[in-house]
């Protein structure tokens, strides 16, 4: 049935489908004939076709047959578009060109189409997950779901073994994904594993600068996406970004709070008293879930503190130790049913916090 597809799918469109043979759909009210005018065709373009999808100003020609298969929105699309002009089938969609195309190569060929160029981004995820949850199709949505995981993962343990794929030369991840993220999965329906994510999305989100929040960042295809314009969404994440300084320094106070007791060796008393002020200042950052304080903490072994090994152990401990206490507040979120009670949840946390002032926590 995908016979030829990728041969089909080439770069050099082939000739036009025949534009008078139109149809309408559910999809679009808008005039076909007017709109034929502008649109060109797309790269996926099959000759035995018999469904003309429009997206902005592209078309694309496609099989009923691959369509209707995987989703049941899309037959329910095509049913009315033949209804309403039985000589062809042309559907106007409100999807930009770019997310539908993609969509349109994962149903052809296959979910890591784009392996042979370039790893999957958290763009393409975003995309395929935007599309297949509109048009129902489970398949494509569950696997969208599975790799988003990965940068947005439900244990702190696989959130440190994902750390590169989150990194800033991460090729399939840029900080300001997280925008994108974050609306993305607060427009799904709370019964979706979004849900589950949204947390470490609004800590991603944290961490980009607070005038892009307003000012919006680019998706892939090409709409301004900003967290200003979804009420209270950019405020809950300039206030977690504040709670998130203050974990930092408080996560450098808790590791560094009186030295280690038992078996230490005399002189790391006061080397980790020298330390903890040499670094008192670097760690005044909003990112506690990053790797910052374990690679201070490894670097105290050698020739400038000499710290022990046994000293060393315990730090480590007391690091991972608080970095459990945020993860677990920040996935306090998702227990709740939905994204709005989760958002609640999440105030309340952080009120409680900022009612128990500005002292760090400690042990
Ligand atoms: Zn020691």
């Amino acid at each position: 049935m995908v016979r030829k597809a990728s041969r089909a799918l080439s770069s050099s469109p082939v000739s036009a489908y025949p534009h008078s043979v139109t149809g309408t759909s559910s999809v679009s009210s808008e005039s076909t004939a007017c709109s034929s005018a502008t649109e060109t065709p797309g790269r996926i373009w099959f000759e035995d076709g018999n469904v003309v999808v429009i997206a902005q100003n592209s078309s694309f020609r496609v099989n009923e047959g691959i369509l209707g298969h995987r989703s049941r929105e899309f037959r329910r699309l095509i049913k009315e578009a033949r209804r309403a002009n039985r000589t062809g089938v042309e559907l106007r969609v409100s999807d930009s060109s770019h997310d539908f195309e993609h969509l349109l190569r994962i149903l052809y060929e296959g979910f890591e189409y784009t392996k042979a160029h370039r790893p999957t981004t958290f763009s393409d995820l975003a995309s395929a997950t935007r599309l297949a949850h509109k048009y129902t199709i489970s398949s494509v949505l569950d696997q969208s779901f599975e790799r988003l995981r990965t940068f947005f993962p439900s244990t702190l343990d696989e959130w440190d073994e994902h750390e590169a794929l989150r990194a800033p030369s991460s090729p399939s991840f840029s900080p300001q994904n997280a925008i994108e993220a974050v609306i993305l999965f607060r427009s799904l329906p709370p019964t979706s594993p979004a849900v589950a994510m949204l947390p470490t999305a609004l800590y991603l989100a944290a961490q980009v600068p607070p005038a892009l929040l307003f000012r919006g960042t680019w998706r892939a295809d090409g709409t301004l996406e900003k967290l200003g314009d979804h009420a209270g969404v950019a405020e809950e994440v300039l206030t977690l970004h504040t709670s998130l300084i203050r974990h930092a320094v408080a996560a450098h106070s808790a590791v560094y709070d009186g030295a280690p007791k038992a078996g230490l060796f005399h002189s790391c008393g006061a080397a980790l008293e020298r330390a903890e002020k040499d670094f008192r200042q670097a760690a005044v950052h909003g990112d506690p879930l990053s790797r910052a304080l374990r690679d201070e903490i490894e670097g105290l072994a050698g020739d400038k503190y000499k710290i022990c090994e046994f000293c060393v152990k315990e730090l480590r401990r007391r690091e991972r130790e608080y970095r459990m206490k945020i993860w677990g507040e920040l996935r306090g979120v998702i227990d709740e049913e939905s994204p709005d009670k989760g958002k609640e949840q999440m105030a309340d946390v952080l009120k409680a916090e900022k009612t128990a002032g500005e002292k760090p926590s400690k042990r």
